[in-house]
């Protein structure tokens, strides 16, 4: 059966790029049935924070990309690590090098200069009838892996298609620091054997460690995981996606008033197609996921798109659930709740045109405070001419019937009898009911406000 894994390092916040990876990681497992692990590969003790540990589980747990195991955290596997390399140097794959770092240096100027790419040049390799040097007094050893010389690493990518490199190219990797902790190529290698891993899908910034992992996990006589490389996100302008982009944090959407289906459907879509289809449930992207659809070339992140899918998703969802969103956007934007309009039938009038949550309850606090019209727009839509028909209007408001239906009607029958456009008194009913020009339609608006609130403050301007 599949296993897959979604192993970030946590020295920063999740990012989009690794949350679609992660999405991959998941929706292969999902389709074909299986195990999907997350594993913290947290070895880089000077960048990696428990701060970020949580920005992961966090977002992962936002998004609903739950694991079946895990997670794992390096850190806590040294044992095993220390483990594999007494073995590996008991085997012969691996050997101690006690070529310093000032050695090593010289001889990577060396092949510099002579054209060559810079390498280890072997020193320390032990080969049937070499002589190694003499240990130098006191000096502590690094661990080596014993890269094959010659041949060539191929590997079907299940993204990119086949990719070849000459062992040539390759160094004999340092797989332990003289104080022997193991380092990054080497944890992987050994996480994806002892994990089980069938199929690693990962970004692409890690084509250049496969051929180094795969020769690590042959000398161990492990089995190869089926690798995937995913292309990069990039921001609009063509680059790779960044801060200046906006919010790239995952966590920065929920703050921002993005719901987790948008995201997801986004990230789904985001170099990967079905058809022409745009709006789909995680459930039928499980169902359709597929590797051959995986675009080769990077792909360029779209907010504008990404607030359109945040948009259907928010028409989609009932009101109550929004509504729980929203009130504690509005509360902390001093919102009173006393004797005003339901917010959810507030939600079901405004939720067409809200891209984010936030903007939800930025646009429902027009029912929600107390309203302030600007004196000047007053002056400017409340003329003379106009006045006769708010008396007029605040007249029938006592009595008719109090739907938006029959708000409309009677609306009608004022501006017929005195002459005038429907701006004309919609405008100086906006602004005197609710403070404001731009309102959704008006006779909706009223109804909303309820007939006491609107007599309130109609009267309160006639006198
Ligand atoms: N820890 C690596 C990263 O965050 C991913 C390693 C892998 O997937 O093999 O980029």
């Amino acid at each position: 059966t599949v296993r897959t894994r979604f192993a970030p390092s946590p020295t920063g916040y999740l990012h989009l790029g690794g949350a679609r990876t992660a999405l991959f990681s998941w929706a292969y497992v999902r389709h074909f049935g299986g195990t999907f692990i997350l594993r913290i590969e947290d070895t880089d003790l000077e960048r990696s924070t428990p701060e970020a540990v949580q920005a992961i589980l966090d977002g992962m747990n936002w998004l609903g990309l739950q694991h079946d195991e895990g997670p794992f955290y390096q850190m806590k596997r040294m044992d095993r690590y220390r483990e594999v390399i007494a073995q590996m140097l008991e085997a012969g794959t691996a050997y101690y090098c006690y070529s310093s770092p000032e050695e090593v240096e010289a001889m990577r100027e060396r092949m510099r200069a002579a054209g060559e790419k810079p390498r280890y040049d072997g020193t320390w390799r032990p080969e049937p009838g070499k002589t190694l040097p003499a240990i130098p007094e006191g000096r502590k050893p690094v661990v080596r892996f014993k890269n094959p010389l010659d041949g060539d690493v191929t590997w079907d990518d299940m993204v990119k298609g086949t990719i070849t490199i000459s062992n040539r190219e390759l160094d004999d990797l340092v797989i332990a620091r003289p104080d022997g902790t193991p380092t990054y190529n080497f944890c992987v290698a050994v996480d994806d054997w002892d994990m089980e891993m069938t199929h690693v899908i990962r970004g692409d910034d890690h084509v250049n460690n496969t051929p180094r992992q795969i020769n690590i996990l042959r000398a161990l006589g492990a089995p190869l995981p089926q690798y995937g490389h995913v292309p990069m996100i990039l921001g609009a302008d063509g680059e790779k996606l960044s801060k200046r982009h906006g919010a790239v944090s995952v966590m920065d959407y929920p703050a921002q008033g993005y719901l987790p289906e948008a995201m997801l459907n986004y990230l789904a879509r985001l170099g990967w197609s079905h058809g022409d289809d745009e709006i789909f449930s995680m459930e039928q992207f499980c169902q359709w996921f597929d590797v051959d659809h995986l675009s080769k070339s990077p792909a360029q992140f779209n907010p504008e798109k990404l607030a359109w899918l945040n948009n259907h998703y928010i028409k989609q969802s009932d009101n109550a659930r929004l509504e729980a969103l929203v009130r504690p956007l509005m509360e902390q934007d001093g919102a009173q709740f006393d004797g005003a309009p339901n917010l959810q039938a507030v939600i079901a009038l405004l939720k067409e045109r809200a891209n984010t949550i936030n903007e939800l309850a930025e646009a429902a606090m027009l029912f929600y405070r107390q309203p302030a019209p600007d004196p000047a727009l007053i002056a400017q839509h409340i003329t003379d001419a106009v006045k006769p028909a708010l008396e007029r209007f605040s007249v029938v408001c006592e009595t008719v019937e109090w739907n938006k239906a029959a708000l409309s009607a009677a609306m009608k029958e004022v501006l017929a009898a005195h002459k005038l456009k429907t701006p004309q008194l919609a405008m100086p009913l906006r602004l005197l009911v609710s403070g404001q020009l731009q309102t959704p339609s008006i006779d909706a608006v009223l109804e909303l406000f309820g007939r006491e609130t609107v007599l309130a403050r109609l009267q309160k301007f006639i006198g």
